[in-house]
Formats: C-alpha cells, structure tokens, sequence
C-alpha cells in the first residue's frame, strides 16, 4: 500500500488530502473488480478511507465530477497516469477482455474533460 500512497504523491486522488494521522489511507481499484478489473498494483489508486467508502459502484469519471461539486481537489493527473498505466500493463500482459473498454472509455472522458 505505502508504494501506492507514494507514488500518488501521498494525497487521496479523490478530495486531494493528505494521507496518514487523521486521514487513514487505503488503496482502492481503479477499475472495479465487478468491471473486470484485475487486482494489480497498477489498478490501484491511493484514496482516503471516505472517499473509497463512498465512491460505491460510481464509475472514475461520475466519481471525480461528484468531488468536484463537492468543492474537493480531486488530481485527475494521477487518474490519467494511472489509467495509461493500467492499459500499458495489459497490453504487455494480455487478457482482461472486460476491463479494457472500461478503461478505454473513462481514459477517452479524463482526457476529453482535460482538454
Ligand atoms: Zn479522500
């Protein structure tokens, strides 16, 4: 977990706070296990304890917009670089047929919302 919580920049990608002391950190799949999504290191985002808890069955993308009505930091920079990460990782290793569109389509809207 503590390389994940790292390579975030040790904030929750969700509401951008800091994680450790009161903001107990946890690392939470990217892509849903439901949506195929395999249990790698590369699938998993660092989030806080609240914002995993309650992202529920919300997709990437419904979930960063409902942080950003909320007034929260959410780093969609972290989430693209995860998610490329994620699509590099399959492409090498092949398979989960049920993640890739997904993935694909979240990517296409983080980037789209980006530009
Ligand atoms: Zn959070």
């Amino acid at each position: 977990m503590r390389t994940v919580v790292e390579r975030d920049g040790g904030r929750c990608v969700w509401c951008g706070r800091p994680l450790g002391g009161l903001v107990p950190a946890t690392t939470e799949h990217v892509v849903p296990r439901v949506k195929g999504g395999p249990s790698w290191l590369e699938n998993e985002v660092a989030a806080c304890r609240r914002c995993n808890g309650e992202r529920g069955h919300r997709t990437v993308v419904e979930w960063l917009e409902e942080c950003e009505r909320r007034g929260w930091e959410p780093s969609r920079e972290v989430l693209v670089r995860v998610l490329e990460q994620l699509q590099g990782a399959i492409a090498e290793r092949g398979g989960q047929r049920r993640a890739r569109p997904y993935l694909d389509g979240q990517l296409r809207r983080l980037r789209k919302r980006a530009a």
